[in-house]
């Protein structure tokens, strides 16, 4: 019985971070129109902002936005003009529909919960299926991801997988624009294995945890974005070697997954913004 009760209490407490993580507001979800200026990313991609973004268009043939409820379909012009390309290019090959999910919020900034990065309006989810038919306005706001992984983790689930993701994933890592997409590993090591002899593309596609259901899309910092932050370049390579088979094995132990930090001071011209928001209030 104490064993059973200790067990259920350290479930509870082991869960306590993403509980505060999903409760705790941030000042960003407060600013609930974007920033009237010039488009303009700010910092970098998890610590930053966007002046001057746009809300992303909700009627069109090409693609659908999940979950407007949420007010996440906001982006630097960039990104909007990204998301039509794309779709529009997939959709002529596939006939199929782009699912596009969480953008930015109006102004940018760290989300309440989910999302580390996704702040200077140049980071978008896209999910890695492709109806044919559109979905209905409640499947939209209750959508259905198809988990792509296997359960053991090592490959994609070949029930679930389709030739077109492929298609999906390099017509997006062949755009300009784009400068990573994330994915699970077991998607990366399908698409090293369906590339064939075109594989500069893979460069940019880059393992990393979860993702099994949606690619994680960013964009290069616009040039006229001054104090947009690049991220390094990935490494030379279409990474389907040694890097990509080290996330198959065990972690060496007394290896922790990275503990969560307070987040860093914001841009200055991050802060100035919010402060005139709430001073405007
Ligand atoms: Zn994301």
């Amino acid at each position: 019985m104490r064993q059973r009760v200790i067990g259920v209490l350290t479930l509870v407490f082991s869960m306590l971070p993403c509980l505060n993580a999903a409760w705790a507001k941030t000042p960003w979800q407060a600013v609930t129109q974007p920033v009237a200026g010039a488009p303009q990313a700010i910092g970098s991609f998890s610590n930053g902002c966007v002046i001057g973004a746009q809300p992303l268009p909700l009627q069109t043939p090409d693609y659908q936005v999940m979950r407007v409820d949420q007010r996440r379909y906001f982006g630097h012009p960039d990104l909007l003009a990204f998301i039509q390309r794309l779709s529009a290019e997939v959709r002529r090959i596939t006939s199929g529909h782009v699912l596009v999910g969480d953008m930015g919020m109006p102004a940018g900034g760290r989300f309440s919960s989910g999302h580390a990065s996704h702040q200077s309006g140049l980071d978008v989810d896209i999910w890695l299926q492709l109806p044919r038919q559109r979905w209905s306005e409640q499947q939209l706001l209750k959508p259905q991801p198809i988990d792509l992984v296997s359960a053991s983790g090592l490959n994609v689930n070949p029930r679930v997988w389709r030739p077109e993701i492929t298609t999906l994933i390099k017509t997006a890592a062949s755009d300009s624009d784009v400068t990573r997409i994330f994915v699970n590993p077991a998607i990366k090591k399908q698409l090293c294995l369906e590339a064939g002899h075109d594989r500069d593309w893979l460069r940019k596609v880059r393992p990393w945890f979860a993702h099994r259901a949606h690619m994680h899309v960013r964009l290069r910092c616009p040039a006229d974005s001054l104090e947009c932050q690049e991220q390094d370049e990935p490494p030379i390579g279409d990474g389907c070697g040694a890097e990509l088979t080290s996330w198959f094995q065990p972690k060496p132990s007394g290896r922790k997954s990275p503990e969560k930090t307070t987040p860093p001071p914001l841009p200055p011209s991050c802060q100035a913004l919010l402060d005139r928001h709430f001073a405007e209030k």
